[in-house]
């Protein structure tokens, strides 16, 4: 476990986490709402500081990032926990946990507290035909510095993984197209500790730090973190504050913030998954694209296609006329958008 960089400590032994707009206040022995954070007597710590669920050697487009070193391959990371709880989330497993498997189904909206949120844009852990940590069978890296999996995180399998070990695994596989290192499948800013210890290291070595982020952080730790960051696909989820509210548990000031902040430091795309009769609407898609293009015209945008997943049973995918309509009223705004999970 690590000290978390981003708290104050409050009266009676209780912490006020302040890395991400929930600010949890935490008693002794509680975890925030990402259930990646808890305080033990007093301090905060990351729990999920140097371990991970899933290494890969993805396509950079899998991000997806589309004008960024196209046709690379990116070695992809993730953990448990995320700050968001967004119904279709496809990570679930990760994000959530176990507990959370047989959730009632939430197409409605009406439900739980706190929590986590969609797969960025359609960049699933589930699939591991490309994992490259090793289990105490098979130690394909030949770092021998992961350990066989050894922790189970509320019915998640976890591997040990220190940053230097991540970045030095990034160094060998760039001999097979490897670009650098992207924090993804769970949300990557509440490995905050993590992600920022391997992405100077990575940047040492002259690779490249991708984000794959729901964007919901404060304003203090993210312009720590940028500078190490070369490219981020930012989730912007719908374009009320009502669907953050109501279908994420999250808020979506702080994530247009940390778009325009973002767009000021690095390449920036954005996903959008389109889901009927919730955030599909020709004015909505509008608003969002006209926005992007108040930013910089040139910001990619990904319109990404629903499917029934978690607790969001008992809506239909998008119908591919629905993507087509929400693509045109975007692209009266930007240069660049694509239709995604087609
Ligand atoms: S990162 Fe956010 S959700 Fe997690 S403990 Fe801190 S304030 Fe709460």
């Amino acid at each position: 476990m690590k000290e978390a960089a981003y708290y104050e400590k409050l009266d009676n032994g209780s912490v006020r986490c302040i890395l991400c707009p929930h600010r949890c206040s935490l008693r002794p022995g509680m975890t925030g709402v990402c259930r990646a954070r808890r305080n033990i007597d007093g301090r905060l710590f990351s729990l999920n500081y140097g371990y991970a669920v899933s290494v890969a050697l993805d396509p950079i487009e899998k991000k997806p990032l589309y004008h960024f070193h196209p046709g690379s391959l990116i070695l992809s990371a993730g953990t448990f926990g995320c700050n968001f709880r967004c119904s279709w989330c496809q990570n679930w497993s990760i994000a959530h946990g176990e507990d959370d498997a047989h959730g009632e189904d939430d197409t409605h909206g009406e439900d739980d507290a706190h929590g986590e949120d969609d797969a960025h844009g359609g960049d699933r852990a589930s699939g591991r035909e490309n994992e490259l940590v090793p289990d105490s069978r098979d130690d394909r890296t030949g770092s021998g510095d992961e350990q066989a999996y050894a922790w189970n995180h509320r019915g998640v399998r976890l591997s040990e993984l220190r940053p230097e070990s991540l970045a030095r695994l990034a160094e060998q596989y760039a001999s097979h197209g490897n670009i650098g290192v992207a924090y993804t499948y769970n949300e990557p800013t509440i490995w905050y500790e993590f992600v920022l210890e391997t992405a100077k290291l990575v940047r040492e070595k002259g690779l490249v730090n991708v984000l794959v982020t729901n964007g919901f952080i404060n304003e203090e730790p993210l312009k720590e973190l940028l500078p190490y960051i070369d490219a981020m696909n930012i989730d912007v989820k719908g374009f009320t504050g009502n669907f953050y509210t109501r279908y994420c548990k999250g808020g979506l000031d702080h994530v247009r913030r940390t778009v325009e902040r973002a767009a000021q430091h690095c390449h920036v795309e954005v996903t959008t998954l389109v889901i009927p009769g919730l955030n599909d609407s020709p004015g909505e898609i509008g608003e969002l694209a006209r926005w992007l293009s108040s930013i910089d015209r040139d910001i990619v945008l990904h319109l990404s296609r629903f499917f029934p997943n978690y607790k969001m049973l008992r809506i239909a995918p998008t119908p591919l006329k629905t993507l087509e309509t929400a693509k045109k009223s975007a692209m009266e705004h930007l240069r660049h958008v694509y239709p995604g999970n087609v």
